[in-house]
């Protein structure tokens, strides 16, 4: 048979657990659509926050306890500009600094939980505010 062109190329780079549609995928308990979990689970407890430690999303620490193997490590503030918070409704990332200056999502306008900021620190570096209560 005549054409013998390139085979193997660029067909079998998709394999493995590769994101779909740039959205990260979010590992959580229990876990709704759009990321609720089995411990916070009201209408507005809609983010996902990636975590430090492992760079993957958890709708919270909690989730985190049980599902991973290794304790939490908090951002550093130097790196607050790294998209680490997801909009469960619309799927977007919002860098740490952006969403802890905000209560609502920049592109879908979905208010979020203003409780998920009283324990930022077990998420995020307090730096600056002493020391970081347990
Ligand atoms: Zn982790
Ligand atoms: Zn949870
Ligand atoms: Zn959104």
């Amino acid at each position: 048979m005549g054409g013998n062109g390139p085979v193997g190329q660029g067909a079998d780079q998709w394999h493995g657990r590769m994101r779909l549609d740039g959205e990260p995928e979010v590992f959580g308990v229990g876990m709704d659509a759009q990321t609720r979990c089995r411990h916070y689970h009201q209408a507005v407890d809609i983010i996902a926050i990636k975590h430090y430690c492992c760079a993957r999303y958890y709708p919270c620490h909690h989730c985190h306890e049980e599902l991973a193997d290794h304790p939490v490590m908090v951002w550093p503030g130097r790196l607050f500009d790294e998209p680490a918070v997801l909009c469960g409704i619309c799927r977007c990332e919002l860098g740490i600094g952006q969403y802890l200056g905000t209560d609502r999502c920049p592109r879908c306008d979905a208010r979020f939980n203003p409780g998920c900021k009283l324990h930022r620190g077990l998420y995020f570096s307090t730096a600056g505010s002493g020391d970081p209560e347990g």
